[in-house]
């Protein structure tokens, strides 16, 4: 058997103003990962193509991977970038003689002339090809546009929030489409979508609702009443006409039992809609509370800065929270991070022991933002310097090499600030432990992640409070100027009913 597996995943913050050019799908500084070098990244991690891998081992497939990029969160899609990697898949395509074509897509990425970004690329592979069973594995980010789901056979998507299901989700979709290779079964699917936008604050899987969505797919999955059922939160950060809620569900030779479970996830996602809402509380009142709540000896409060959050296409540069945190006095601190490559620089210039004053943060302008945050000035001593690079042992993807960059830890002596030079979300203990610092002994772990911590540093956590920052991550829908998202849309629309199709 002789399959195609690729990669192309991003998720798109429309309001970003981070580029996304073909760099920043490089594994690390210069490496765009393709062919032996690309098996090799992946094999045995716990990602999706670590999935697609081995399952391909198992069967003893011949493998052709004509691209694996993925890129950090960050605004639309440079042209040059994904014409880039669409033609690197397309032209594998076009040379043919494959069994079946397994992707990896994000299922929310926006390019500068796209709006729906893997919706066009399997438009482009079935001109090429219209046969080849497809199979994708989406984000449960995904924002699902017609053509993401009519080009393919099987459709899944992670059934958890931190996505700590990615391989398995791959596992899942490889495998249904080996059942439909050999004519054991013959998907039919459907998929809607329910007029609301879920706050991402409150999707994780910790939690109901979508706990429960979730629980609801794998439980059809699991008894063989759908091949593949998927809940799709979606990605609100995104002024594309089919952000927010959907569903997708493929089921054995029976197109209306596929709707009628579209329509139960959709029916159940809409009378819990007030739970996928977020209460805003003021920046300066959850810091106090947090320092309230902080006592010496005991596991961590961790502060969420959930409104910078660079997996979701945040700067990571807005430096508020941290300002009212240094305002407040709080100490046993650790701050992760701000992304700020210049500090970081002047930072390693001075060396380790060295007492330094640097001006961080807030570089890069916000321009669809009514608020801006401004550089930070701190003075503290030079703790560590790393090259940032380790191979994650759990967490969301365990196995996978990360890449932080240069990196520095700056202590003022009541906050160790980190200081990076690539956007990376903290998750995991380990980003501060290669760093010298052990979070489980601080009294507060301030970082900017929203859900995705969860994964790992969620361990530790003995309190948590979200903080109301400055950032494209904002809760406050109110400071986005939405023009292509339809309407009406719960909550922007507040007193929306919907009569959902019978
Ligand atoms: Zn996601």
């Amino acid at each position: 058997m002789r399959l195609l597996l690729a990669t192309l995943s991003h998720e798109t913050n429309t309001f970003s103003p981070v580029p996304t050019k073909i760099e920043r799908f490089c594994r690390d500084a210069t490496t765009l990962l393709s062919g032996r070098v690309a098996v090799d990244f992946y094999r045995g991690t716990g990602t999706c193509m670590g999935g697609f891998l081995a399952v391909a081992d198992e069967i003893g497939a011949d493998i052709v991977v004509p691209v694996c990029a993925s890129a950090p969160p960050s605004g639309p899609v440079d042209s040059e970038a994904y014409e880039t990697f669409c033609r690197m898949i397309t032209d594998a395509v076009a040379v043919g003689g494959f069994d079946a074509l397994w992707l990896e897509l994000h299922g929310a990425m926006v390019t500068e002339h796209f709006d729906d970004g893997e919706g066009e690329l399997l438009r482009r592979i079935r001109a090429i090809d219209p046969d080849t069973p497809l199979c994708v594995a989406y984000d449960m980010h995904a924002n699902v546009f017609d053509a993401m789901v009519g080009n393919a056979q099987i459709v899944a998507g992670y059934h958890t929030y931190p996505h700590v299901d990615q391989r398995q989700t791959a596992e899942r979709a490889a495998r249904a489409l080996l059942r439909v290779m050999q004519r054991e079964v013959k998907p039919t699917s459907a998929w809607g979508a329910a007029p609301m936008l879920p706050h991402v604050m409150a999707q994780g899987t910790h939690q109901a609702p979508n706990k429960d969505l979730q629980a609801m797919c794998a439980a059809w999955e699991a008894s063989g009443r759908a091949l593949a059922a998927s809940l799709f939160v979606g990605f609100p950060h995104a002024d594309v006409e089919m952000a927010g809620l959907s569903a997708v569900v493929v089921t054995d030779n029976d197109p209306a039992d596929a709707q009628a479970k579209v329509d139960e996830l959709l029916g159940f996602a809409w009378k819990a809609r007030r739970e996928f809402m977020f209460d805003i509380e003021p920046l300066e009142t959850s810091v106090r509370r947090a320092k309230q709540l902080g006592a010496p000896g005991r596991l961590p409060v961790v502060l969420l800065d959930h409104y910078d959050n660079c997996a979701s296409g945040g700067t990571m540069d807005t430096t508020d929270t941290l300002r009212e945190i240094i305002r407040q006095d709080l100490d046993d601190v650790v701050f992760f991070g701000i992304y700020d490559p210049d500090a970081v620089q002047r930072a390693i210039q001075a060396g380790v022991g060295a007492t330094v004053t640097l001006s961080i943060g807030a570089k890069l302008p916000m321009p669809l933002l009514p608020v801006a945050s401004t550089p930070l000035t701190v003075t503290g001593t030079m703790q560590t310097i790393s090259a940032g690079s380790f191979r994650l042992k759990g967490g969301l993807t365990p196995g996978l090499q990360l890449f932080m960059g240069p990196t520095v830890v700056l202590d003022t002596g009541k906050v160790q600030i980190v200081l990076l030079s690539r956007h990376i979300e903290p998750t995991a203990q380990e980003m501060l432990q290669i760093l010298g610092i052990d979070p489980s002994r601080k009294k507060y772990v301030a970082i900017k992640s929203r859900v995705h911590w969860r994964a790992d540093l969620g361990k530790i956590a003995r309190e948590i409070v979200e903080c109301a920052g400055v950032g494209v991550c904002t809760s406050d829908y109110a400071q986005l100027t939405f023009r292509k998202l339809r309407r009406p849309l719960f909550p922007l629309d507040p007193c929306l009913q919907w009569n959902q199709p019978a």
